[in-house]
């Protein structure tokens, strides 16, 4: 391990809640940042924009892009105390034009991101309009970063970094299901990427195919209006199929079967005449301007191969990614992974070599495989994001995560499942709550 610690210069793609964070770690040990960023202000995903794309199912290659997949009425999933970074603590605010709810919308946590940015001075570093098309490398071992600034007209500049970390975010390119027949149905698609509100489907048929939080979210809120809501779940438990309770208008299915013609049949035997298909089916990892000659790829959604869902061993530490695991608590995640990075690329600590990450990435694949896990879930990591976390937290001496996040975020799973409708308003943790609140008596001035 070398003590002599460096300063590099390094580009953050991207600046929401990953690259703010990102850049705060490089910043606090030494590296010289420049955050790049497309969108014209910082927060990313929590940049609510009420625009769809001219495709709603998101496949066509020419549409126009937005990133954002948030509906208006969207509150958190997590309750804030969880959400929050460790030492930034996403507190109630009893100001005006804040909410001080529990499970806030998504406004507030788009003002969270916003205090943070200001009260680390990160706007400084953050380069607006600023969409990067090439990443690649150039002599030296240095990269080349080619970026188009909106305030030069799109002329591209190429500038030379020692290092680039990549938060470009995972919420923008839709995964959609394969439903044998669909190409000669006759009624209307979308992914979830493209819903905000539900006035689309009123007095419709609509076929919700998913069971996570968007699919649990977007099927209660179109049900307020349209006529019929099925949803379409293949994790769905036998003893839980048909009508949800509660609920007139909303019924339960297995996977669909097929959809020729004109009825949506569910491999429950069940068949509707549907109007809309909407796809809660999550997303694909993409990174359109990354050249890396074969080091990266991107198989089936499996970002690799990566030391740790972090580093390629290639190309380690002048390459590394914040933010691909899925189902956890993104936050506290982003800023142990970029506190890593930091300290790695300022010689404060060291990786295993090459042929040790590389046989640790192997090993890693083989217990996958023989879990019978699919290639496809390679960073999906609802159980074992605690285990997780506390790795990369001794790998950079970074405090290891608090016990009352994990019991909170594992109550708030439970009570989902239990309360559907109803999570972000009742819920039997307060005594976790108060834990949060007094641990975070240490953060707060
Ligand atoms: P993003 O927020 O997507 O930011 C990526 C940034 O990179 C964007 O600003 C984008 O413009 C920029 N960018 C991309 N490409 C380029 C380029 N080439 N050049 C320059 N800039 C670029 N998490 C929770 O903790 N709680 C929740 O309740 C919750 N709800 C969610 C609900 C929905 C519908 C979705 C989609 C996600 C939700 N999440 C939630 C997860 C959320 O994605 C994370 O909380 C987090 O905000 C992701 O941050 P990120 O920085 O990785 O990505």
């Amino acid at each position: 391990m070398s003590t002599a610690i460096t300063r590099r210069h390094v580009a953050v793609i991207g600046a929401g809640a990953a690259g703010l964070v990102t850049a705060r770690e490089l910043r606090r040990e030494g590296h010289e940042v420049v955050v790049f960023e497309r969108g014209n202000q910082i927060g990313g995903t929590w940049v609510y924009n009420p625009n769809v794309e001219s495709d709603p199912l998101g496949l066509d290659p020419n549409r126009n892009v937005v990133h954002s997949s948030l509906y208006d009425s969207l509150r958190t999933n997590l309750p804030r105390e969880c959400m929050g970074f460790r030492d930034y603590p996403f507190i109630k605010r009893d100001e005006k034009g804040r909410d001080s709810r529990r499970f806030p919308s998504h406004r507030e946590v788009l003002m969270y991101l916003q205090d943070f940015a200001v009260d680390f001075g990160i706007g400084e570093l953050v380069r607006l309009e600023t969409e990067v098309v090439l990443v690649e490398l150039g002599e030296g071992g240095k990269w080349r970063v080619k970026s188009k600034p909106l305030k030069l007209n799109n002329e591209y500049v190429v500038e030379i970094y020692d290092a680039v970390v990549i938060c470009n975010g995972h919420h923008v390119q839709p995964r959609i299901a394969h439903i044998p027949g669909i190409n000669a149905w006759r009624g209307q698609q979308m992914h979830s990427h493209n819903y905000r509100t539900p006035k689309p489907f009123k007095d419709q048929v609509v076929v919700i195919i998913g069971g996570a939080a968007s699919a649990v979210d977007l099927s209660r809120e179109i049900a307020t209006v349209a006529k019929e809501v099925h949803i379409a779940d293949r994790s769905i438990k036998e003893d839980k199929l048909g009508k949800v309770p509660g609920h007139d208008n909303m019924w339960l299915h297995s996977t669909i079967e097929s959809a020729h013609g004109s009825p949506v049949v569910f491999q429950d035997g069940k068949a509707v005449n549907a109007d809309f298909i909407v796809h809660c089916t999550g997303y694909k990892y993409d990174f359109p301007f990354l050249q890396t000659k074969g080091a990266v790829t991107v198989d089936d959604n499996r970002v690799g191969p990566l030391y740790q869902h972090v580093f390629p061993p290639e190309l380690a530490p002048w390459l590394s990614f914040v933010g691909l695991p899925w189902m956890v608590a993104p936050f506290s995640l982003f800023e142990r992974q970029s506190n890593w990075i930091a300290r790695t690329l300022s010689n404060r600590i060291a990786l295993p070599s090459k042929e040790k990450m590389t046989e640790d990435v192997e090993a890693f694949y083989s217990s996958l495989e023989a879990s019978g896990t699919p290639k496809r879930y390679t960073h999906k990591m609802p159980d074992l994001q605690w285990d997780y976390d506390n790795w990369v937290s001794d790998q950079c001496g970074f405090p290891a995560i608090e016990e009352w996040r994990v019991e909170m975020y594992n109550a708030t799973s439970k009570n989902r499942v239990l309360r559907p409708e109803s999570y972000r308003d009742v819920w039997d943790d307060d005594d976790l709550a108060d834990q949060a609140q007094k641990d975070f008596g240490n953060y707060l001035i």
